[in-house]
């Protein structure tokens, strides 16, 4: 059986410079709060050309200590709406209604499965919207951005599917990579990401110094100084070992986006049955980093089974979108003011393909299985 992904193979290439690197963390003393996070919060800034990187847990924690620092802040009030695209994963829903605000629920754009910028279910209430890079293709739009700001609208990038996408148009601060482009933006760093940890962690990025230093009281006891607790705060904090780590992987972003894009281009040329609906992606090619190659089809779950019956793994992202899951049934936080028909159609549609590592007589078989299926 091909897995759908195996992250010893992909960690392999890193393992002797993370051995390393670990080595160092163990005997150094230092386990937390230390130079490690100080040195990948450096490079991590300069990489996306933002002012400010936190190191922190996870991705969730991320977009939670983002939304809880604007709550401090005063920029954003108990039961203020978010705008969330229903076809996430669901840690995006989490972080909102976790901090209090409402979850307004944003159908998506059937070519680029991103929120539609046309149908944003704005209200009075809106204070901000989260849009996802879902799969690694940035999307964003320049005059709807623009817009949105000028109503006072946050626009917070759930970027933990994107990392070094690059968008076809300058963001808010002028650059174009994907976790600089709004007022502030999560990452994260789990296993399966392009760029994964040994474990969980994740990151803030913003040029909104007063945010970042809110953000990093809040994740590390409400603490600006030892024993002094300003906030509530909470222990979110990346550790040593995981930054040192991530340190090792940072500076192969670009060449593992890069044999993504190949993959993908090769299972373009290679798909070739009428019925799948391929990716359809942006002229500028570095605005996807391809997280997961996903595609269509009226029949997959048989497709899937037909792949699987021939030794393919393969994942939906996701089979239920988020509005859907039992955890919202009834939940005072989510709204949904408009149909979500798009994000639930597709959600019985999609199918993510074997991306990561696979080689290239695998994407051959893979696409020759997917080319034979009621050919
Ligand atoms: C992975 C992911 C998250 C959460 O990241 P964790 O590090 O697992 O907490 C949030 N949003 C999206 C779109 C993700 O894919």
């Amino acid at each position: 059986m091909l897995p759908f992904q195996d992250l010893k193979k992909t960690n392999a290439r890193f393992m002797d410079a993370c051995i390393g690197a670990a080595g160092r963390v163990l005997r150094s003393g230092r386990y937390i709060n230390g130079p490690e996070v100080e040195h990948f919060e450096k490079e991590m800034a300069a990489k996306f050309g933002v002012r400010d990187c936190v190191g922190v847990s996870t991705g969730l924690d991320a977009l939670r200590l983002i939304l809880l620092a604007y709550k401090e802040l005063g920029r954003l009030h108990d039961g203020d709406e978010v705008i969330v695209p229903a076809n996430t994963f669901i840690a995006t829903f989490l972080a909102v209604t976790h901090c209090g605000l409402k979850a307004v629920a944003a159908d998506i754009d059937e070519t680029t499965f991103c929120l539609d910028f046309d149908r944003l279910p704005l209200s009075g209430n809106t204070r901000a919207v989260i849009p996802v890079h879902l799969y690694g293709r940035v999307y964003w739009d320049v005059e709807s951005v623009k817009r949105l700001r000028d109503r006072g609208i946050l626009i917070i990038e759930d970027c933990a599917q994107a990392i070094g996408a690059e968008a076809p148009e300058s963001g808010i601060n002028g650059t174009r990579q994907a976790g600089s482009l709004g007022d502030a933006a999560a990452i994260s760093f789990y296993p399966a990401k392009n760029i994964g940890a040994f474990g969980d962690a994740g990151a803030v990025l913003t040029n909104d110094d007063e945010l970042a230093s809110r953000v990093r009281m809040l994740a590390n006891y409400g603490a600006p100084e030892k024993y002094v607790h300003e906030f509530c705060g909470f222990n979110c904090r990346l550790d040593e070992l995981q930054a040192a780590l991530l340190s090792e992987k940072l500076p192969y972003l670009s060449e593992i986006s890069e044999a993504r894009r190949q993959n993908a281009a090769l299972y373009d040329s290679l798909i070739t049955n009428p019925d799948v609906i391929k990716p359809q992606y942006p002229s500028h090619s570095l605005s996807h980093v391809w997280h997961q190659y996903v595609i269509r089809h009226p029949r997959r779950d048989e497709l899937r089974e037909f792949l699987r019956a021939n030794g393919i793994a393969t994942e939906i992202h996701y089979p239920v979108p988020c509005h859907k899951q039992p955890c919202y049934s009834n939940h005072p936080l989510l709204k949904t003011p408009g149909d979500l028909l798009t994000s639930e159609k597709l959600a019985g549609e999609i199918l993510s393909l074997p991306i990561a590592d696979v080689s290239e007589e695998e994407i051959r078989i893979i696409a020759s299985i997917i080319n034979q299926f009621y050919a």
